[in-house]
């Protein structure tokens, strides 16, 4: 008898482990390790993977495996074993980590179908289950009788394949949208008149009112639950229009790109290059870490390597962070490999996610770039994985299982025997310093390509701004300087370090601040619904009039949005134009890219935006960089905020005069002394590296120390403190004695959608235990945790600390 071992999917800790299950006779030929099964589990049926292959089973009365899902495994042996590493690295369920390394449509029920994509060589079984049809559903395998292991033949042969039908998948050229034909106040009157029983009309108007912007029909539908009449009744009223545009489909043609030769390296790139090659010659796996200045040239570094790699029949990962997987990044990757790239970006339907990777596992390409779950791409010869932007916090996923890119990048460099590279012109105190002991190799490029100097950073102290009687959010500097931009038809890109018109309301007379009842954080003034929201829980109220704790009327808004800095910039240059990227006007796909286009036609002279438009940008015509609020991110608490400061402000800059034109940047701020202002300014990375390592060890921070957070949360009060003091004195008993423990502490978001939040802070240097000391203790609240109730988080090596 055939037995497997199973990990099926209940996402419990008390299920985290495998299970046996015997193998049905007619499936014994084919099963492998990796492929997703259904199976008995208790009364019901679920799905699971099997991992393994066991010779006996101390399970008296084995059940059966109920059926196959995959004809051919969805996780490589590699995967498998990368699965188990890091769901005991990072404390999560194995079955959250299989689940998390593969598309989306795996985790569904979705409907599939076998597809015969040619008439020669296949069995008469096979061909009879077809009859005059090129697709049969997949159930009818199991009533035809086929054998199995022929289909399985046919499938790695390339005769027939296993489609996911997935809806959103369906072809479809055009869709109908819907966006307001009047412009806001006209909406907001047109609300005002429209009776209180025209219920659903008044929320699509409302909805229009907060975002007038076109948005497709089904989306809207969707969002409000809602049909088609009163979409119809206000259009019939001259306040919506109705259209049938073209979707978007394939935001990377494929066939508009022209291909790129490689460039004769500068020296500084074929010095940085040398080593890798060696490595990839030789198949050893080393980390090198590519610190090169914005436009130094890494990316043809990239390019070049790939190439050599596609040349040994081997393959490569590229990961980019999302923000920056703009079309002009793909571009440079698809311009030199052309169809042998697939991209994997979250902009991607689920099918069209789905057939990325199935390009991947068939092999159809050798070269995949994407954002952080691209590390998981079922290649089984690896050449080389290259993260570019490696201090960027994106690739430290937020949620179960909080994994890091780069650890998973540098486990299958050693399972594959391949480079991984890390490239950043700010690389990660934590990498940096790893290259300084050696753990890396270094290789630096200090000179941009085009040999022309950084562009120079002024900055500028909006305090003395308020004292010359300037109360905008512009000096004066920024301004002129603008201003002479536009006429000499040159272009500038302005970053607000911060989202959407995001404000929060605070009386001038006692400082009260409107804050969410749920949350204890600050709610964001939405100008267009004149309500105040929690971006939490989103929780909303009303605009108070007069101050709730000292009735004073002198109630302001404050902080700034993207599109209060528009209208403001309107009225002091009303002759510019000006496109506003932010995560409101490029909600929709392939906007982005349609908004960068306009830019880079030169049908807009200021590009306004969040960090979203600090990285990998490349416009020939920017010769103007401005940072309105330099020192917004500085005072979160977070022991990384100087250094998101100055990686920003480093990357902002490099946008400017990247060509022929020489480029000014000027950064606005309140703290004009701050060390990683100052530095940043003036290009000192290594100064700040060093400046910024003495406080991590003054203060005992990664990367002197690892840490764990442990947050706990709860609806009731007493019951957070008890179990979070419980936590924390078993993790002081257990732990060694330089090890520290901060805490129990309120998180300093305190409140979370009703539940408190508490945690603890393991700092430590030397702790070979903690992982299963932390599940220990975490094990005995299984039954409160499991009913609900109680949660508890286990983040290795956070990032974020909120
Ligand atoms: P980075 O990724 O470091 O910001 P890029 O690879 O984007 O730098 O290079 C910046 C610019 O220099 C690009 O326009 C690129 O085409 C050009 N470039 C890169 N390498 C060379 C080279 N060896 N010779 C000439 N131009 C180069
Ligand atoms: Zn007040
Ligand atoms: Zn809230």
């Amino acid at each position: 008898m055939t037995i497997v071992k199973v990990i099926v999917d209940v996402p419990a800790s008390t299920i985290n482990q495998t299970f046996d299950y015997a193998v049905p006779k007619n499936l014994e030929a084919i099963v492998q390790p990796g492929m997703r099964v259904v199976v008995p589990f208790g009364v019901r049926t679920i799905t699971g993977f099997i991992v393994n292959f066991t010779k006996e089973s101390e399970v008296e009365n084995l059940k059966y495996i109920v059926e196959i899902l995959d004809l051919t495994p969805v996780l490589t042996h590699e995967l498998i074993r990368l699965g188990k590493w890091l769901a005991d690295e990072t404390l999560s369920l194995y079955i959250t980590v299989f689940q998390a390394m593969l598309p989306q449509v795996f985790k569904s029920t979705y409907e599939k179908e076998l597809i015969k994509l040619t008439d020669a060589h296949l069995p008469e079984d096979i061909e009879n289950m077809f009859g005059d049809f090129d697709t049969v559903p997949y159930e009818a395998i199991e009533q035809a009788g086929v054998s199995y292991s022929s289909l399985q033949k046919c499938i790695e042969e390339g005769y027939l394949y296993v489609n996911y039908i997935v809806k959103s998948r369906v072809t479809k050229k055009y869709a109908t949208f819907i966006k307001p034909q009047k412009p806001v106040h006209m909406l907001e009157e047109a609300l005002l008149d429209l009776s209180q029983g025209a219920k659903k009309q008044r929320e699509v108007l409302s909805f229009f009112i907060q975002m007038p912007q076109s948005i497709e029909q089904k989306t809207l539908l969707e969002t409000l639950n809602t049909t088609t009449s009163p979409v119809k009744a206000l259009s019939s009223k001259g306040l919506l229009s109705i259209t049938r545009e073209e979707v978007y489909r394939n935001p990377f043609d494929d066939d508009s790109i022209e291909r790129t030769e490689p460039l004769a390296l500068t020296d500084e790139q074929a010095k940085a290059i040398e080593p890798v090659k060696a490595d990839l010659a030789e198949e050893k796996h080393r980390v090198h870490l590519i610190h090169g200045v914005t436009g130094s040239g890494k990316t043809e570094i990239y390019l070049q390597i790939i190439q050599d790699v596609i040349e040994q029949g081997k393959e490569a990962i590229v990961l980019v962070p999302e923000i920056s997987l703009t079309p002009q990044m793909v571009r440079r990757f698809k311009g030199r490999f052309g169809k042998q790239v697939a991209v994997l970006h979250s902009a991607l339907s689920a099918g069209e996610k789905y057939d990325e990777w199935r390009r991947i596992h068939q092999k159809t390409v050798n070269v995949v770039v994407g954002a952080r779950s691209a590390v998981f791409a079922p290649f089984e010869h690896l050449g080389v994985i290259i993260i570019d932007e490696e201090h960027e916090t994106t690739y430290k996923q937020e949620e179960q299982p909080r994994y890091h890119a780069r650890d998973v990048a540098v486990y299958r460099g050693r399972e594959h025997n391949c480079p991984v590279i890390l490239g950043s012109a700010t690389p990660s105190l934590e990498s940096y310093a790893r290259a300084q002991k050696g753990r890396y190799e270094l290789a630096v490029l200090k000179e941009r390509t085009n040999k022309q100097t950084m562009p120079d950073v002024n900055i500028v102290d909006m305090r003395n701004e308020l004292h010359a009687g300037n109360r905008t959010m512009f000096s004066r500097e920024l301004i002129d300087s603008t201003h002479t931009r536009i006429e000499q038809g040159e272009q500038i890109v302005l970053l607000l370090n911060r989202r959407g018109y995001s404000t929060f309301v605070m009386c001038r007379d006692c400082g009260h601040v409107s804050e969410c009842p749920n949350c204890d954080i600050a709610l964001t003034f939405h100008k267009n619904a004149n309500r105040l929201k929690c971006h939490y829980c989103g929780y909303e109220e009303k605009v108070p009039l007069t101050c709730p704790a000292c009735a004073s009327d002198m109630i302001r808004y404050f902080g700034t949005g993207t599109q209060k800095v528009e209208e403001a910039l309107v009225q002091l240059l009303p002759e510019a134009r000006v496109i506003r990227m932010d995560v409101d006007t490029t909600r929709r796909k392939g906007s982005h890219e349609r908004l960068l286009q306009k830019f880079g036609k030169q049908e807009a002279d200021i590009l306004l935006g969040t960090q979203m438009i600090a990285k990998g940008l490349d416009f020939k015509n920017v010769t103007l960089v401005g940072v309105l609020t330099a020192d917004s991110m500085l005072h979160l608490p977070d022991f990384r905020s100087a250094e998101k400061t100055f990686q920003l402000l480093t990357q902002v800059s490099g946008r400017a005069g990247r060509h022929s034109l020489p480029g000014e940047v000027i950064v606005q701020t309140y703290t004009p002394e701050h060390y990683s202002i100052e530095l940043a300014s003036t290009y000192q990375f290594e100064a700040f590296y060093k400046r910024e390592m003495m406080l991590r060890k003054t203060f005992q921070y990664p990367p002197f120390v690892f840490l764990a957070l442990i947050t706990i949360s709860h609806p009731e009060k007493l019951k957070v403190v008890q179990t979070s003091q419980t936590i924390a004195g078993l993790l002081s008993k257990y732990t060694h004695e330089e090890t520290t423990i901060l805490g129990p502490t309120p998180s300093p978001i305190a409140r979370m959608k009703n539940r408190f939040r508490y945690q603890c802070m393991v700092k430590y240097k030397y702790e070979p235990n903690l992982k299963q000391l932390i599940q220990k203790i975490t094990r005995q609240f299984d039954r409160e945790t499991t009913r609900g109730e109680l949660m508890i988080t286990v983040d290795m090596q956070p990032y974020q600390l909120m």
